[in-house]
């Protein structure tokens, strides 16, 4: 496997082709930002983690029925995967309040959903990647019904999956977004990271954030946080 030139640079990653066409490396980088871009930073080892941890989320999804780009991890900060054109939808699921939801609906972070939600975002920075339906992500060609019935039913899953894997680490997985891809014969995989950027984790017993709302909201103690839910993660794993 030789790495070759550079596709794309993204805020968290940048990908690079390989010798084999169906093949890309990743290579998560410790650059932070939030909202929208305008908050900018550093968080020192966070591409490890990221990168470790969702290879090891990916490995337990795939073991659990849930296709993914995963083929194997290279280092510390690089992973090879299957070659996808992301489909440019952010698929959140959500378990309880947090973040954009309780600022839209008037919810109050922490009240628990009867059952988890799904919701879709435009991904297109341009935009700020705005809220959509079902309906305005088939008027915009983004996926076809199949597509968006094939997505959703696999984020409710990733969702089962790992809301009782974390739970057994003494986390409550309280939200999290999946991007999801097209291989080259049109199979749609779970594709780009889930990881402490990607997801809200609250400790189970002291409901301490361990999580990118450190960073977003100035908290402290961000290197920790990252740090500990690795340790967790490495710990179950063994
Ligand atoms: N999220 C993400 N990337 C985004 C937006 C959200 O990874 O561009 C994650 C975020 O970390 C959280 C979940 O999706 O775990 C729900 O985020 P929310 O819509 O509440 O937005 P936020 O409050 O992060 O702006």
């Amino acid at each position: 496997m030789e790495k070759r030139e550079q596709l794309y640079e993204g805020k968290a990653k940048r990908v690079y082709a390989t010798d084999e066409p169906d093949l890309v490396i990743v290579s998560y980088k410790d650059d932070a930002t939030a909202f929208d871009g305008t908050k900018k930073g550093t968080i020192v080892g966070k591409g490890a983690v990221n990168n470790r941890m969702s290879n090891l989320l990916m490995r337990l999804l795939e073991k659990e029925g849930v296709p993914t780009h995963f083929v194997r991890e290279l280092s510390e900060r690089e992973t090879v995967v299957k070659k996808v054109s992301i489909v440019p939808l952010e698929v959140i699921v959500r378990n309880v309040a947090a973040g954009s939801f309780s600022k839209r609906y008037g919810v109050e972070e922490g009240v628990v959903f009867a059952e988890p939600t799904v919701e879709f975002s435009y991904k297109n920075d341009d935009l700020h990647d705005p809220l959509l339906n079902d309906s305005h992500a088939l008027a915009l060609g983004l996926a076809t019904k199949e597509e968006i019935a094939a997505i959703k039913a696999m984020a409710l899953r990733v969702n089962e999956v790992l809301k009782a894997y974390f739970l057994t680490l003494k986390v409550r997985l309280i939200d999290f977004k999946l991007e999801f891809g097209r291989l080259a014969d049109g199979t749609i995989v779970l594709a780009d990271e889930i990881s402490p950027d990607t997801c809200r984790f609250w400790d189970a017993t002291t409901g301490e954030k361990l999580d990118k709302d450190r960073f977003r909201r100035d908290l402290g103690g961000v290197e920790d946080a990252y740090n500990e839910m690795m340790q967790r993660v490495l710990g179950g794993a063994r």
